[in-house]
Formats: C-alpha cells, sequence, structure tokens
C-alpha cells in the first residue's frame, strides 16, 4: 500500500558513474534542445527531442550556466543585491529547462538509453552545483550583501532570497577549507551516483517480476475487473491466461480479493523482497553507503548527525520536534491499531480461518470486514469513477475554488500519446499555466504518483513567465470493455497530486528559487494533502460520480458509506505511516556508520510500531525511495506533519463552507501563490489566524 503516500518528487539532481559514452557531438544547430521552443507556451517539443540530443545538451547547458555565474564572480562593481543574489536566482535556465524535461522522462518514461545517460549527467550536474557554492569569490559576494541585509530596504521575499542563498552556500559547504571541500564534492557525487542507482534496482525488480496463471480455478476471489486487466496483460505479451505484476493497479486488487492464500503469499513476498534478494538489484549496501555518506557529510559541516543538518530548514527544527510530533500520534494510533487487528482476526475466525492473521491475509481479510461494516468495497464505487468524469470533478473544483479553467491543448507536444496537455486560464482569462495529465501505469514509468514541473515560474522585466506542470500517476487502465474506472484510493491519489499542481500552477513569486513547491519539505505536502478531504463530502462527489453505464448518480447511500468508512483502519494507517517515520530518523539519527544487517536495524527501528510478526524475507529500507532515491531524508514524517496542517486547514472551509471563495482566496493568495516568499509559519498565521493544532486531526480520523 505505498501508494498512499503520494510524493511530489522535486528533486532534480539525482545519479551517477562516469561513463563517458560515445554518443557523437551533436551540432548545436540540430539540437532542438538549445533552441528556441516554437511550440504553444515554448513548451518541450518532445517530438523532436531525441535520445542522443541529451549530452550535448547539457553539455552545453553547463557551459551556459558557467559563463554566467562567472560573469556574476568577475563582476568588478561592488557586489549589491540585484547584481549578485537576484543574479545567481536567474542562471542556470537553459540548464533547468534540459534538466527539467530530462529528469521528468527519467521518472515518467524511461529505458535504459536515458539511464545510461543519467549517470553520465548526474556528476556534471552535481559538480556544476558545487562549482557555484563552494566558489570562494562567489561566497563572498553574497557574504558581503548579507553583512547589509538590515540597510538594503527589502521587502519580504527578497529578504527570503538573500536569507536562503547566504544560508545555502553554507550548507553546500562554502565555509569549508580547501581540503575539506574536496571531501564534500566527494560525497555529494558518491551520493547523487547512488541514489540514482537505489531507484534503479527497484525499477528493475518492479518490472522482473510476474505473477502468470493458466489456472483459472486459482484466481477466485478476484473481481472481473482485475481478471480482465491481467488477461489483456497476458495477451499482450501473447502469452496464455492471466499476468498480475508488482503495479498497483494489479498488486492491489490481488491483495484484496485473491482467495488463493499461497498465491497471496507469494505476491506480498514478492513486492517486500524487492531489492532484498541479494541478486545483481540488492539494496543492502546502497543503503549503508548512502546513510553513512551522509552522516560523514553533516560532520563535516559541523553536525553531529544527518537529522540535525537536514531538519534545521524545516518547520519541525530539529530531531526533537519530529519526536515530539510522532510521540504524540503514536500511542493513541498503536492502541487503535491493535484494537483494528483484533477486529479483523475476529472476523477471519467467524469466517472459517483459525490461523494468526498475516501481512498477506490482513489486506484481503479487512477488505471483507469493511464490506461487512460499511456494505461497501472497491468494486461497487469503481462504476462511479469513471476516470473522464473524475478529471471534470476535480478540475471543477478548482474553478469553483478559484475560479480557473482548463481547455486541452493537443496542439502542445506530449511524450507518450497518453498524455494529455491544458492550457490552464485564470478566472479574468489570463493564462496561468501548462497542465499535463499521465495517468497509467507503463514499464518506463517509476511506481507512485507526483506532481513536478518542466518549468517554474518568475518574474523579469515585468513579464510574469508562466510555468509547465506535470502529475504523473499509475491508475487503473481502461480495458477493452470498460473505460478506466477508479478505486477511491485512486482519486484521492490523483486529488493529492493535483494539489500540489495547484501549487505549481498558481504560483506568483518573483524569484524562481521561491516559486511554488520550493518550500521546506514539511510543508509541501499542506496544499496536496488538504484536497483529499473533499473527496469524502457528499457535496463534492455529487457533483460528478455518476455511473459510466447508466448515468445515474451516484446513490446518497453509497455517499454516506464513504463518508461512514473513512476512518476504517485510520491507527492502522496512522502507525503505519509512524513506522515509516520512525524507520527514517533511525536511518538519519546514527552517530556512527551503520556496519550491521539492515533488515535487524529496521526492526529495532519500528519495533514499538509492530503489529504483525517479522516476515525474514521482506525489507522496507531497501525499496524505500523516498529515503534513499529521493529528498524526504529525515523528512518522511512530513506527512503527518502536514495532516496536522491540512486537517487544520480544512477545518476553516468545514465552518465557512466547502466552496466557499472567500476562505479559498485567502487560500491562494496567503498559501498557494506564496510559494516559499516567507517562512510556512507566517504564511499558515496569515491564513488560519493562529498556529496550527493537532486536535483537528485526532477528530477527523477518529483517533480522538
Ligand atoms: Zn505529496
Amino acid at each position: 500500500m505505498f501508494y498512499l503516500i503520494s510524493k511530489k518528487m522535486k528533486n532534480k539532481l539525482v545519479a551517477v558513474i562516469i561513463l563517458l559514452m560515445n554518443l557523437g557531438m551533436i551540432n548545436a544547430q540540430n539540437n532542438p534542445l538549445l533552441e528556441e521552443f516554437n511550440t504553444p507556451h515554448q513548451t518541450a517539443p518532445f517530438k523532436e527531442i531525441k535520445n542522443e540530443h541529451f549530452i550535448p545538451a547539457f553539455q552545453e547547458s553547463i557551459k551556459q550556466g558557467e559563463t554566467e555565474i562567472e560573469s556574476i564572480a568577475n563582476n568588478q562593481a561592488a557586489p549589491t543585491f540585484e547584481n549578485t543574489v537576484v543574479a545567481l536566482d536567474k542562471a542556470g535556465k537553459l540548464l533547468n529547462r534540459t534538466a527539467g524535461i530530462f529528469f521528468n522522462l527519467m521518472s515518467a518514461e524511461t529505458n535504459d538509453d536515458l539511464q545510461k545517460i543519467a549517470q553520465e549527467v548526474s556528476p556534471m550536474l552535481t559538480k556544476f552545483q558545487n562549482d557555484i557554492t563552494l566558489n570562494p569569490v562567489l561566497f563572498e559576494k553574497v557574504k558581503t550583501v548579507y553583512a547589509q541585509k538590515e540597510k538594503l530596504g527589502l521587502n519580504a521575499e527578497q529578504q527570503t532570497l538573500l536569507e536562503n542563498s547566504y544560508v545555502n552556500f553554507i550548507r553546500q559547504g562554502a565555509n569549508l577549507t580547501d581540503e575539506q571541500k574536496e571531501k564534500f564534492r566527494e560525497i555529494s557525487t558518491e551520493l547523487s551516483k547512488l541514489s540514482l542507482k537505489f531507484g534503479e534496482n527497484v525499477l528493475k525488480e518492479t518490472n522482473n517480476y510476474q505473477l502468470h496463471i493458466t489456472d483459472k480455478s486459482k484466481l477466485t476471489g478476484l473481481p472481473e475487473g482485475a481478471l480482465e486487466a491481467a488477461a489483456s496483460k497476458a495477451k499482450s505479451e501473447n502469452k496464455e491466461g492471466w499476468i498480475f505484476d508488482l503495479n498497483m493497479p494489479s498488486y492491489l486488487p490481488f491483495m484484496k480479493y485473491a482467495d488463493n492464500r499461497e498465491l497471496r503469499k507469494e505476491m506480498f513476498l514478492a513486492y517486500g523482497s524487492k531489492s532484498f534478494k541479494g541478486n545483481e538489484f540488492d539494496n543492502q549496501e546502497n543503503v549503508k553507503k548512502i546513510a553513512a555518506l551522509r552522516l560523514e557529510l553533516a560532520q563535516l559541516l559541523g553536525y553531529k548527525i544527518y537529522a540535525d543538518y537536514a531538519l534545521e530548514r524545516s518547520m519541525a527544527t530539529n530531531p526533537a520536534g519530529v519526536y515530539k510530533l510522532l510521540d504524540d500520534l503514536y500511542e493513541v494510533s498503536f492502541n487503535k491499531a491493535n484494537q483494528e487487528k483484533a477486529e479483523v482476526q475476529d472476523y477471519a475466525k467467524r469466517n472459517g480461518f483459525n490461523g494468526e492473521i498475516l501481512p498477506w491475509d490482513w489486506t484481503y481479510y479487512s477488505e471483507k470486514l469493511k464490506v461487512e461494516k460499511f456494505d461497501l468495497n472497491d468494486e461497487m464505487l469503481k462504476p462511479y469513477f469513471e476516470l473522464g468524469k473524475v478529471v471534470d470533478g476535480v478540475f471543477g473544483l478548482a474553478t469553483d475554488l478559484f475560479g480557473i479553467t482548463f481547455k486541452p491543448n493537443n496542439n502542445i507536444p506530449v511524450y507518450n500519446e497518453e498524455v494529455v496537455p491544458y492550457e490552464v486560464f485564470d478566472a479574468n482569462g489570463k493564462f496561468l499555466s501548462v497542465l499535463y495529465t499521465d495517468f497509467h501505469p507503463r514499464s518506463g514509468k517509476q511506481g507512485g504518483a507526483w506532481m513536478n514541473d518542466f518549468k517554474g515560474q518568475w518574474k523579469e522585466n515585468g513579464v510574469d513567465s508562466r510555468p509547465h506542470i506535470t502529475i504523473v500517476m499509475n491508475f487503473t487502465r481502461p480495458t477493452e470493455t470498460k473505460p478506466a474506472l477508479l478505486t477511491f484510493d485512486e482519486v484521492e491519489t490523483f486529488m493529492h497530486e493535483f494539489g500540489h499542481a495547484l501549487h505549481g500552477m498558481l504560483a506568483n513569486s518573483t524569484y524562481s528559487g521561491l516559486s511554488g513547491t520550493n518550500v521546506y519539505r514539511d510543508f509541501v505536502e499542506l496544499p496536496s494533502q488538504i484536497m483529499e478531504n473533499w473527496a469524502v463530502e457528499k457535496e463534492f462527489l455529487d457533483r460528478f460520480a455518476v455511473h459510466y453505464q447508466t448515468g445515474e448518480k451516484i446513490p446518497a447511500e453509497l455517499v454516506q458509506k464513504i463518508v461512514d468508512a473513512q476512518n476504517y483502519l485510520a491507527g492502522y494507517l496512522s502507525i503505519r505511516q509512524l513506522s515509516f517515520a520512525f524507520l527514517d530518523m533511525a536511518w538519519h539519527t546514527q552517530e556512527k556508520p551503520f556496519k550491521g544487517s539492515v533488515k535487524e536495524f529496521e526492526e529495532n527501528a519500528w519495533a514499538k510500531t509492530r503489529i504483525f510478526p517479522v516476515s525474514d524475507e521482506v525489507c522496507m529500507s531497501t525499496q524505500f525511495g523516498h529515503l534513499f532515491a529521493g529528498g524526504y531524508a529525515a523528512g518522511y514524517y512530513s506527512y503527518k506533519w502536514a495532516e496536522v496542517l491540512d486537517a487544520d486547514a480544512f477545518s476553516v472551509f468545514k465552518e465557512k463552507g466547502l466552496f466557499n471563495k472567500d476562505v479559498a482566496k485567502s487560500f491562494r493568495e496567503n498559501i498557494l501563490e506564496k510559494g516559499g516568499t516567507e517562512h510556512p509559519m507566517v504564511l499558515y498565521k496569515r491564513f488560519r489566524g493562529q498556529e496550527p493544532m493537532v486536535d483537528a486531526l485526532l477528530e477527523r480520523s477518529g483517533l480522538k
């Protein structure tokens, strides 16, 4: 159920190994990545871009970036806010454009060639980044401006830009000795290489597994839709029978509905043992190396542990702030989770299963108990969540709240024909953003769901340069006989990523480095998670949830069931998130490099959250991309942190009206448009009138 934790991948610099590949130099004139994009809104001309364009484009983009940086460093005039700090924010536009295209494709449409290119360009990017922040002349200039900060008459956004710039230099090693700087370069290059490798291994392991069944009697319990999808999959590979895999739309229904316990166990172990089998895609050593290198990097910079370094720039401020949140939620979640487990165990017993409920039984029996308790299951809801209708509903919510509208524009090029490009307009008709939607799993796509941008937002010379945003999901595909019918979880995931997209699309900053989702990690999930609240509101569902065949509106009693069932397994889901956060904190609060068994470390780290016996074959750390391939190191708690914020913020809509335009306007102006231009607590209080409290969350999830 990792999919529940939707991610917002914002880390552009992942990767490496210096493998010089002979891709042949391409003349800049023939490289679309280096030319002006003659497309609507200068969107990426995907059809013209070939893999062989990337290396030369990166080389040229980095060269241009270096020239821009040199001219800032070599400027003979006294350093000023404009000629130093603003100039740095503006530098590297071409490189950002190239990297934006490349790394989005790496996540959504990758292949072996792109992965090889990533291995080559990632050290180039790390070097470029280090060349800036470890440049003593540049740092001296930033320091000079920073020393005058009180006298410069800067507005709030400018003050933040200056502060960030100065702190960023220091956090990236600007204060180190020359020898230490070399060490810093070494560690950061190695880290980017290992993160890339980690993610590739997990993707390979996901794609390498299939459960191929030719005897239908083994598939009792599975709904028709799941069988049909598995049959399509087999057919597409010219095989008989049914193929299930580890992508969520295939894996999850199997775990929920397949009566065959042995096969459920096989699927569970296949999923849980990714990159933990001792084969060439194993990540155990990578996990230890990454954690050790992060520790070394933090200590080089003068911190005791990595979490101190990571959390310095967060709302939680430090590990104690994180543990306070986790501990506040722990007991109530753990107790509730155990009650829920006893209930599911009891249900299984009443229905003829006398053994202990194990992880591969949990989803199966808890789903059946849900049907008994609430008379509700995925299959009952799916006919009402036809993807096209859900898109209308979600976009319509944004129209209602913020007045923005969405118009498909097929003249905007796409990287895969399944992607739909939109132009988004503000209430006054002004163009706001490009939005790409990409909904279904493909073998070149990473698992999970995320939002990202191809291009950010900024203002320059009086021109507001608008963003290009993308949301990528792994939702149930249409089959030969049915359109794409989403599960309720998928609807929520869509709303989540769409919330991130709003943060990006409505961005209204001057400086690109502070725009949109460029905020603290534990603030970034507020705009996304708050959107999920609407999904359990009748007033909202009534607008778009109609039966895909009959056109009948979703029956009121079914909506009531969704509302009633929304806190089903709240304790389990909460303790699960807490367990991941404890695991994350354990890896990143080490004072010495860990040399023992990854599995043992993991079991110790989350022992107090455990509600099932240990399975020796599975490991979370070796496939935990958020921590080891993404940007959530010492940051996984952010999801829980943001739940406190989103429940607290949504309570204002609950009180004043779900579609209240004044509240929406305030949320837009104080949060969504502001990006990282001011401290998140300042922004939040401006919207809410006070600091967030944990009460709304406990109440919402029935844990109070
Ligand atoms: Zn998110």
